[in-house]
Order: structure tokens, then sequence, then C-alpha cells
């Protein structure tokens, strides 16, 4: 395939079609060169050099009802999480301020659970609120689960920019992975976030079983929505999980996915998620020549190491961080010398 003519129309307006997608997803290792650069043309068009840095803020972990099989949250999962009901105001603040300093644009409030009551969304909004009067600039974004009627409005009043909601995958696998709640609802959830005007981020979690065909079909799916952020989840197999031991994917699968995704929505930001660092590894850096955002640091916790590394990270490939006003040659390159932090996961509602 010629990537570089493909890039080239889907600049001009083209949309990518299925069978291209498809395509993408199987094209011979020895092209994937060629794949990058062509998608990362249309990266640089879009966001320049610059990377996005979003950071979680885990609100409540574990204890939920709903059965979603990548999740090490999930009932039924014996996997060994740490559990606890919602953070006070004041400790989620300090958490998110650890991103912040980092240079995260975007703080992500996450619970877990099927969904908030009435009282849960009203926390969040004290925290949203705060976090807005102290960070004018700051983006914050919620994701709690499935909403009810007016709940998306109640955030955007205090401040919530963005609400996320992955769809997690295609359609036609959905109930393979849960069935406690549908594909539908979740649309439907979506669909009241942007009534509400808030920015609907939506994503997927790949390397859950589903066929070549199922990603092209998901990835088509938020083309459709039009989700304004996509966040790319690698699959994590917990122990204690339905998915333990499912290791599908390779870092060039993963590139490829990447890929793609910047060519079905070429000016919508792309966000590397959960897995990243275990499925990508040292194509990490080529990743973020596609993507143009990702997570600072760990996923359900905030250590200052791993974040450090993500700098590095940034900074090694000649990219600058959202909003950081340094030119890219006063980055500094120079090596240092320190353990490296691990651990991932996925997020909540992942
Ligand atoms: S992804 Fe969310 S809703 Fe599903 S089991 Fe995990 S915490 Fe519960």
């Amino acid at each position: 395939m010629d990537y570089a003519a493909l890039a080239l129309d889907i600049d001009e307006g083209a949309q990518l079609d299925a069978g291209s997608a498809l395509e993408i997803l199987r094209a011979p290792d020895s092209e994937l060169l060629d794949l990058v650069t062509a998608a990362s043309a249309l990266r640089r068009r879009h966001f320049g050099h610059r990377v996005k840095l979003n950071y979680l803020v885990n609100l409540k972990s574990g204890l939920c009802q709903e059965n979603c099989s990548y999740c090490s949250q999930a009932l039924g999962s014996t996997a060994p999480i740490v559990k606890y009901s919602w953070l006070a105001q004041d400790e989620a603040v300090h958490q998110a301020e650890a991103g912040i300093a980092g240079g995260a644009a975007r703080v992500c409030l996450v619970a877990s659970g099927r969904g908030p009551l009435p009282r849960d969304v009203e926390r969040v909004s004290g925290i949203a609120a705060q976090l807005r009067q102290q960070y004018p600039d700051l983006e914050v974004c919620a994701c709690l689960g499935l909403l009810k009627d007016g709940q998306a409005e109640r955030l955007a009043e205090s401040g919530v920019d963005a609400y996320n909601h992955n769809i997690n995958t295609a359609e036609s696998f959905h109930d393979e992975i849960v069935t406690t709640h549908s594909y539908q609802d979740r649309l439907a959830t979506i669909a009241r976030v942007k009534r509400a005007g808030v920015s609907p981020c939506s994503g997927l979690i790949v390397g859950m079983g589903e066929s070549d065909e199922q990603v092209v079909e998901a990835l088509f799916a938020l083309r459709e929505l039009g989700s304004e952020s996509i966040p790319i989840n690698f699959l994590v197999p917990f122990d204690g999980t339905p998915m333990e031991g499912r290791w599908d994917l390779t870092p060039v699968q993963c590139l490829k996915i990447v890929a793609l995704a910047r060519l079905t929505c070429p000016s919508t930001e792309i966000r590397l998620a959960g897995g990243r660092e275990t499925h990508l590894r040292s194509l990490q850096g080529l990743a973020l020549h596609v993507a143009n955002s990702m997570f600072l640091g760990d996923y359900l916790t905030a250590e200052g190491q791993a974040a450090a590394a993500d700098l590095e990270l940034i900074h090694d490939n000649g990219f600058t961080i959202e909003g950081e006003q340094r030119p890219l040659d006063a980055v500094d390159h120079r090596p240092r010398v320190r353990g490296r932090g691990a651990g991932t996961g996925l997020s909540p509602n992942a």
C-alpha cells in the first residue's frame, strides 16, 4: 500500500475505508516505518510536536458490581487490588496536583462502579469546581460510568470539561466481554454527555480476543460518534480475571492499531493509555510520533519515578509537553541515573 498517498488523501478530506483499514492491520511488519511515517505526517499537521499529558486520580477503587471481564475491579475478580471508597475532596485535589506539577493538561477523575449516585455526582462536582478555581487552565475529565438524565449537566455546571466513557470494543463483540450492561447503554451515556455540551472522550481496549475486523468496527464507530479524545488501552490480563493469561498483542501490532486510529480520525486526540508500557515496550517512542497524548505516570497510583521516565520518553523523542513554554533546544537531554517504577493497569470504566 502507498501509505504516503493514503495520508495525503485523508489530509484532503477522504475517509479511510474498511478494506484499507484491514490492510493496515495486516500490513507486513517490513512496512511498519512507512505506515508510521504517513500517520505521523497527519499527527504533526494537527498537533505539531506537542504531547498532551493526562493524569488519573482514582477516586474510588474496586467494589464494583459489573462483570467487565477485562477489569480487575469487576464482580468476581480475585485480582489483588487496593479497594477503597471515595477519596475526600482535599485528598483528591492533592493527588491531582502531583499530575499538574508534572505537566498534565487534563486531570481525569475516575471512580469504579456502574454509575454514580446523585451524591457521588455532587462529590465529583465539588472536586472539579475546586480544581478549576485553583487551576483555571486545567481540563477536568470525569469517568464515573453510566450517567442518568441531568448528571452530565450537573458535572458541566461545576466545570467538568470532558467525560470519559469508552465503547471499549466493537458492538459485535461487546456481549462477549460484559453482560451486566449493553453497548447501547454505553452509547446512551455518550449521547447524554454530548447533549450537555461536555466533550466526549471514548476509546477502546485491544487484545481481548476481538478480530481485526472488530478493531476496525470499533474505530469506525468512534469516528461516527465524534469522540474528541480516543484513549487506546492495551489489555493487561490480570490474574484472577477471565482474561488471565491472554497475551495476544505484539508491540508491532499495537503500533499498527495506533496508526490505524490516526488514519481513521486524523485530527482527533489519540491517547496512549493503559498497558502501553507492557505492550508497546520499546516502540513507545515511535507510537508518540502517531499518538499525541498519553497518561502521565501510573494509572492507579502516582509514582514519581514512572512519571519522570515518561517525561524523558517525550523529550528524548523531540517532543514538548502541551502548555510547556521551553523550546525544543532547551530540553535537557542529559541522562539521569535512577531506577524505573513499574506498574500499569486499565482505568476503571475503561
Ligand atoms: S470497568 Fe468499570 S464498570 Fe466495569 S467492572 Fe471495572 S469498574 Fe466496574
